[in-house]
């Protein structure tokens, strides 16, 4: 039977929306809400080619929750609210409480709610999005999902750092893992598009967009992964720096005299491809800057690949072999200039690219003697949220109703 569902991203000035048909997948709308909390927010809606645009003050997430429902109905996407049969909402942080989605309930919203506390930039709006779709939509089943949860699978010899214990047991300081959604969707098409089933593959996911990360997948399981505590740890990204000594901090901290806040600003917005290479954050700008002759462009590029070699190099010792190396993310779905890069002269893998394939970013992009296949496949995180609510809430809420 088709259902209707709605897959919720708020973000701290944002609300992104995605209406989908399952099982079939089809998307019914999407859009965006941008600047949410100023007089020029723009509501950006997608049916089709058909795009509908408008600048106005929104307040705040609750009327702007109401503005996309009032609208979905005066467009007639859906013929009433009631058409609407789940909602997925999209959270940052699942702690070691959730290792999986959740049908959200009192407890678990007040559970997300105490999380905020190791995600305090996003479990707070991501729960107040929970509230206000609740409120709307009080008898519509909705399902948290969880960014870390695909990671819980981690063992301790991959999560702990090497810190006074008392860090982990009493601040609850370890690797938790991030893009756990996008991870486990492409490792999953993965596997459908080889015709193997995943328990019998060993897969490293490269997720490259502005945020990145990378993850060790054996047997469909996560067993590492570079974000860590927070999304500013691993490879370097877009702003943020990824993995550095730990030790500049406090210099930098004595030097300059910069508070936390301050040293969290220069790792998360100052840094990665915009620190080095001075033109931009955007992967695009910078290969662009590159090929024009920036030479600092053209390091940005060098370290970018760098680091996502060394990590994967990693990944494949821990693995004990690799059967695949999956790209997403906007950088990886698009760029075969960073696949060639991240993928050049490793040939005693038996990995190796078909340039005309990566060029074409063609779904498979290994060579043809290659062992190891090289895939680049679209992630796909509202799909993944849509279908975790059939899943989960659904089902559970049909068990309810019996
Ligand atoms: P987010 O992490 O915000 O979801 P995306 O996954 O959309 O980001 O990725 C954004 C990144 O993808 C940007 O750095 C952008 O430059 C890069 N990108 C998008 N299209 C291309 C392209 N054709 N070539 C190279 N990079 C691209």
């Amino acid at each position: 039977m088709s259902r209707t569902i709605m897959a919720i991203n708020a973000g701290s000035s944002s609300l992104k929306f995605q209406l989908l048909t399952l099982p079939a997948g089809t998307v019914l709308c999407q859009g965006v809400i941008e600047r949410i909390g100023l007089n020029d927010a723009v509501f950006t809606l997608k049916q089709g080619e058909q795009k509908w645009q408008e600048t106005r003050a929104i307040a705040d997430h609750q009327q702007a929750a109401t503005l996309l429902l009032e609208a979905l109905l005066a467009h007639r996407i859906i013929p009433s609210l009631e058409a609407i049969d789940g909602v997925g909402h999209r959270v940052a942080h699942g702690g070691e409480t959730f290792k999986d989605s959740v049908l959200i309930t009192d407890a678990a919203l007040a559970e997300i709610e105490r999380l905020a506390e190791l995600a305090p930039l996003h479990n707070p709006v991501n729960a107040a999005g929970i509230r206000i779709f609740r409120a709307v939509l009080p008898h519509t089943p909705a399902v948290a999902v969880f960014d870390t949860a695909f990671h819980q699978t981690l063992d301790q010899g991959a999560f702990i750092y090497p810190l006074p214990w008392r860090y982990y047991q009493e601040l609850g300081i370890r690797r938790y893992g991030f893009h756990g959604t996008s991870h486990k969707y492409v490792s999953q098409l993965l596997a459908e598009k080889l015709g193997v089933p995943l328990s019998a593959l060993r897969v490293v996911s490269c997720h490259l967009g502005n945020g990145s990360s990378l993850c060790a997948i054996k047997g469909g399981r996560s067993v590492n992964t570079s974000m860590g505590f927070t999304p500013q740890s691993g490879v370097m990204m877009g702003t943020r720096s990824g993995d550095i000594d730990p030790s500049i901090l406090p210099w930098v901290a004595q030097r300059e005299g910069k508070t936390p806040q301050q040293l969290n600003t220069l790792l998360n917005n100052e840094s990665g491809l915009l620190g080095v290479s001075g033109v931009s954050h955007d992967y695009r700008d910078v290969e662009q800057a590159a090929k024009e002759g920036n030479p600092r462009a053209e390091l940005a590029l060098t370290l970018f690949a760098g680091r996502i070699r060394a990590t994967i190099g990693s990944y494949i010792m821990q693995l004990g072999g690799i059967d695949a190396l999956l790209f997403t993310g906007g950088i990886g779905e698009n760029s075969a200039r960073a696949r060639e890069a991240i993928c050049r002269d490793l040939h005693f893998l038996g990995l190796e690219l078909d340039d005309g394939k990566n060029q074409r970013n063609a779904t498979f992009i290994q060579a043809d003697n290659a062992l190891v296949k090289v895939a680049v496949i679209n992630t796909n995180e509202e799909l993944m949220i849509a279908r975790d609510v059939m899943r989960i809430g659904l089902s559970q809420a049909a068990e309810v109703s019996v």
